[in-house]
């Protein structure tokens, strides 16, 4: 028996449950299929969500020590590993829930089963208790986002060598573990994990952290953690793993050849992400993936087929839960008959790390390689009283500014709540402000967010609590 709805959505992650509740708010009868009992995806089960709330915790202990800077000493503190996976586990539960419950709230269809295509106005569904059915729809989205990315000479077999889905569940605390990847991923759990009492050693191809971020911003993240981490190891790659013992022996190697071997507890690689498409019978349906796995689509995010939508991680980077959400909106107004693009000036990333990194909008790199006049200005956090009151100097907040029309072009921001405060940026980049406009908004005293207002002043040469003289406005 085929049942039906207007919008079938593949995918409960935030693009997918995104989309099933904006489309059911504008009046749509929309089914909603994803393999957990609950919507959420990667980001509420073993993502953002959970990474944040290990983070959280580890954030505390680095506090404590800090405080002992400030003539404040606490005991050594206990760690219980039990208490703090049942804290993870206890706000990802409430957030999942919470989805189902909004799903209910506004009548969706959820349906906990694997989806795949059948042709393109039917997709048969596979339950949880092993039964079928099909639905046909008028259009559908897909949203089921990806997976750990798998390289060589890693499998998924050597005992020892963990995934980003296994190294979230915190399973125990490896007396020494090797990070394998300085992208974002790897360096908040690595940081975790280092928190919690293993000693860390990060290797990575590229010559220094976060290779998509400027390096400016970079270096002082990685100034800051190479004091945590055991080793950082860059322009080094992995050569070999094999189970020894207990443990992953694995063989180093520099760019130049020379190789070294350890014996570490735990291989943790995280190298990237890649789209998710297994299962789905794309190929009953004609949908050919790009070189990369992605599924292509235009921008107002339709694939070939003119009834069916993809969006979120399985379309291509940056792969953030942010971006799934907003394509999901775009998608369902097309859906809706609207002429809806996907073309945002400014998509926030941020690094959770200690300190945050968060970027918008064109780097100072992709800046240059566009060939475009601009200027940067770097508002040091050094001269901001609240990062000095909080004992969290080293900061920048660097503005990249059209010249000639004096408009914000990208904001790069790395310090403590850097995440936080990158929306005033994304604010400025997506509605086209010129520096002025940020510049002459009374930004509170004192807080971190006036260091947006002073690298603007910086850019016209008349920034309080730094002297470099210039232009007027
Ligand atoms: P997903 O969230 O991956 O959801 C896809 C869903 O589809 C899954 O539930 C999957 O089971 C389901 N599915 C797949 N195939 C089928 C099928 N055939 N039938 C039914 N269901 C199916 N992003 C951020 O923005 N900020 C962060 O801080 C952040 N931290 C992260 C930390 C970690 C450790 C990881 C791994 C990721 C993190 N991300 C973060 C990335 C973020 O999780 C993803 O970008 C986001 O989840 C993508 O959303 P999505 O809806 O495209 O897909």
């Amino acid at each position: 028996m085929t049942t039906k709805t207007q919008l079938l959505v593949i995918g409960a992650g935030p693009g997918g449950y995104a989309a099933a509740f904006y489309a059911a708010d504008k009046g749509l009868n929309v089914t909603l299929i994803d393999k957990s009992p609950n919507p959420g995806g990667t980001c509420l089960y073993r993502g953002c969500i959970p990474s944040k709330a290990y983070l959280h915790v580890t954030k505390i202990l680095s506090e404590a020590k800090e405080a002992e800077k400030f003539g404040v000493t606490f005991e050594e503190p206990k760690i219980d590993i039990e208490k703090i996976r049942a804290f993870k586990d206890s706000v990802v539960t409430k957030l999942t829930k919470g989805l189902g419950q909004l799903t209910k709230a506004r009548k969706i269809n959820y349906i906990q089963g694997e989806a795949s295509f059948v042709d393109k106005n039917t997709v048969k569904v596979v339950k949880e208790d092993g039964s079928e059915e099909n639905i046909g729809f008028d259009n559908a989205i897909i949203a089921t986002g990806s997976r750990p990315m798998v390289v060589s000479p890693f499998d998924q077999k050597t005992k020892g060598v963990i995934y980003s889905c296994k190294a979230i569940a915190l399973p125990d605390v490896p007396k020494k573990m090797l990070v394998v990847g300085a992208g974002y991923i790897g360096l908040e759990l690595g940081s975790v994990y280092q928190a919690l009492g293993s000693e860390v050693t990060v290797v990575e191809m590229m010559d220094s952290v976060i290779p998509g971020a400027d390096r400016d911003l970079a270096q002082v993240l990685q100034r800051q953690i190479k004091k945590k981490f055991k080793n950082m190891l860059f322009k080094t790659k992995v050569a070999e793993v094999k189970e020894e013992g207990d443990g992953v022996k694995a063989v180093l190697e520099k760019e130049d050849g020379t190789k070294t071997e350890e014996v570490y507890d735990k291989v943790f690689v995280s190298v990237g992400r890649r789209p998710y498409t297994e299962g789905l019978g794309l190929e009953n349906i004609g949908v050919k993936l790009d070189a990369k796995g992605f599924i292509p689509t235009t921008s107002s995010l339709m694939t070939h087929h003119s009834s069916l939508y993809a969006i979120g991680d399985v379309v291509g980077n940056p792969m953030l839960a942010h971006k799934a959400s907003h394509e999901a909106r775009v998608a369902v107004d097309n859906i809706m008959g609207e002429d809806s693009k996907f073309a945002p000036k400014a998509i926030p990333a941020v690094i959770f790390t200690d300190p945050e990194v968060a970027w918008c909008g064109v780097t100072e790199n992709e800046a240059k390689e566009k060939g475009l006049d601009f200027e940067v200005v770097k508002f040091p956090w050094l001269a901001s009283g609240r990062a000095l009151s909080l004992g969290r100097t080293e900061g920048m907040t660097k503005l990249i500014i059209d010249k000639s029309s004096e408009k914000i072009l990208g904001v790069g921001i790395v310090g403590v709540h850097a995440g936080d405060l990158i929306s005033e940026g994304v604010l400025a980049v997506e509605m086209g402000l010129k520096a002025s406009d940020l510049a002459k908004c009374i930004h509170p005293h004192p807080t971190l967010s006036e260091t947006l207002m002073e690298a603007a002043d910086l850019f016209y040469g008349h920034c309080a609590h730094l002297f470099k003289p210039k232009r007027n406005v």
